[in-house]
């Protein structure tokens, strides 16, 4: 399965053969071949490498915790305790379900919140990464709580009726439905749910704006679609990203990335998102989660069934329609996401690398790329080689240093052959006249 999603994602992204090379390496003048001195990975400090052990060190205390928790409710007997207290309370089916997940999450908000508070707010502090306030730290953290109320009480009732109704093929019927809600889920942030943590605009530096948007162009990007995020706010570390669906589709960038990197930098970083942008990942993570998600659900609906038969005494239920099964859901997908994460990363960094490879192929500026990679490493204190069980694990993007790489050695065109994605640039004739 691992391969297969792997090979789609490959062929989707397999190179178009063009004849004619844009570019020929005689036209090179002295920008472009200034473009091409290559940048040495910088070494990292030893504080970013005490953030990197330290982080290693605490990503298997978080996957214990995420683990233990669901369990503990579990084999407690608490979960069904409080579905008999919510019965009570709520009455009917929904009232049940409803009065439940408020008290859960409630409930769970107060456990995790020492570590949400760790991760979130005295780390990012220790190491100098933050600038968030505690007040708005703690704003933020009522907001996602009230966020996390509403959508689960909107939704997770949905499951739970298709199990009582069909009870063998129930997981079918939810991972189809997982498709509709994901693109729903995609297509409302940006909208909905990103500006209540932030504000979004257009960029404020309009000299750079033009470039930019004359860059979107060429990659067939509607200008309309980049947005300028108040990120300062909260972070020192540098960052853009695409997101969204149809119309709420947008390349987003941290006002962070704009005060560290100069113009060329900048360009280079926005190519790559227009790499995410024009190749749709946004869409292709979707596809492939939903695919997933259909054989995820199947073997929690195995393992959720041994688990009941062999402790359901102890947790208090005897049916995965009962919503005191939430944490026995959660507890399951959570392993499975945990085991099931090394497919779902390598996926996202073969999309990061042709993103890379997409904004080398529109901007031609290696030099600026790999320079912004650079400081992108040294502002977010990036270990630039981590260990390989680190990258299969815990990375959704290829370490810095290859990223660095690639960047040096990446230019087809100097040689007069044409990049994968040529095909897909609008030249300087064709930009006037189309509009879309
Ligand atoms: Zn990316």
């Amino acid at each position: 399965m691992a391969a297969l999603l792997i090979a789609v994602v490959i062929t989707l992204q397999a190179p178009h053969e063009s004849a004619a090379p844009s570019h020929s390496a005689t036209s090179a003048n002295s920008a472009e071949s200034a473009e091409l001195v290559p940048v040495p990975v910088p070494e990292p400090s030893e504080r970013a490498m005490e953030y990197y052990r330290s982080g290693i060190a605490i990503w298997f205390g978080v996957q214990a915790w995420r683990l233990a928790i669901p369990a503990v409710i579990l084999f407690s007997g608490f979960s069904a305790r409080l579905r008999t207290f919510a019965k009570r309370l709520g009455r009917s089916w929904f009232g049940t379900i409803a009065v439940y997940l408020l008290a859960f999450y409630l409930i769970t908000f107060v456990i995790e919140l020492p570590l949400d508070y760790f991760l979130g707010y005295v780390r990012p502090h220790h190491y100098e990464l933050s600038r968030q306030s505690l007040g708005r730290w703690i704003g933020n953290e009522f907001k996602s709580l009230a966020i996390g109320i509403v959508a689960a009480i909107a939704f997770v009732w949905i499951p739970f009726l298709v199990i009582a109704r069909s009870p063998k093929r129930w997981w079918l019927y939810t991972g189809m439905l997982a498709l509709p809600f994901a693109i729903f889920t995609a297509f409302v942030m940006p909208i909905w749910i990103d500006p209540l943590f932030n504000a979004f605009g257009p960029m404020k530096n309009k000299a750079l704006e033009a470039q930019i948007l004359s860059l979107a162009d060429r990659a067939g990007i509607d200008g309309s679609r980049v947005f300028e995020i108040d990120k300062s706010r909260d972070t020192k570390t540098v960052n853009a990203y695409v997101t969204g669906l149809f119309g709420s589709k947008r390349i987003v960038l941290w006002d962070t990335l704009l005060a560290n990197q100069n113009d060329k930098e900048v360009l280079a970083v926005m190519g790559h998102e227009m790499g995410h942008f024009v190749l749709n990942h946004v869409a292709w993570g979707i596809s492939l989660g939903a695919a997933g998600s259909l054989i995820l659900l199947f073997l929690v609906d195995r393992l959720g069934r041994w688990s009941i038969a062999r402790f359901g005494n102890r947790f208090g239920f005897d049916s995965l329609a009962d919503i005191a099964a939430l944490p026995l859901f959660i507890f399951l997908l959570a392993g499975l996401n945990l085991i099931g994460s090394p497919i779902q990363l390598a996926i996202s960094r073969t999309m990061e690398h042709e993103a890379d490879r997409f904004s080398l192929e529109l901007t031609h500026t290696n030099h600026s790329a790999a320079s912004a990679f650079a400081k992108l490493q040294r502002e977010n204190l990036s270990n630039p080689r981590p260990g390989w069980l680190s990258v299969i694990f815990r990375s959704s993007h290829p370490p810095l240093g290859e990223r660095i790489d690639f960047c040096n050695v990446y230019h087809p065109w100097t040689s007069g052959l044409s990049g994968r994605y040529d095909s897909l640039f609008r030249s300087g004739t064709e930009q006037s006249k189309r509009a879309d």
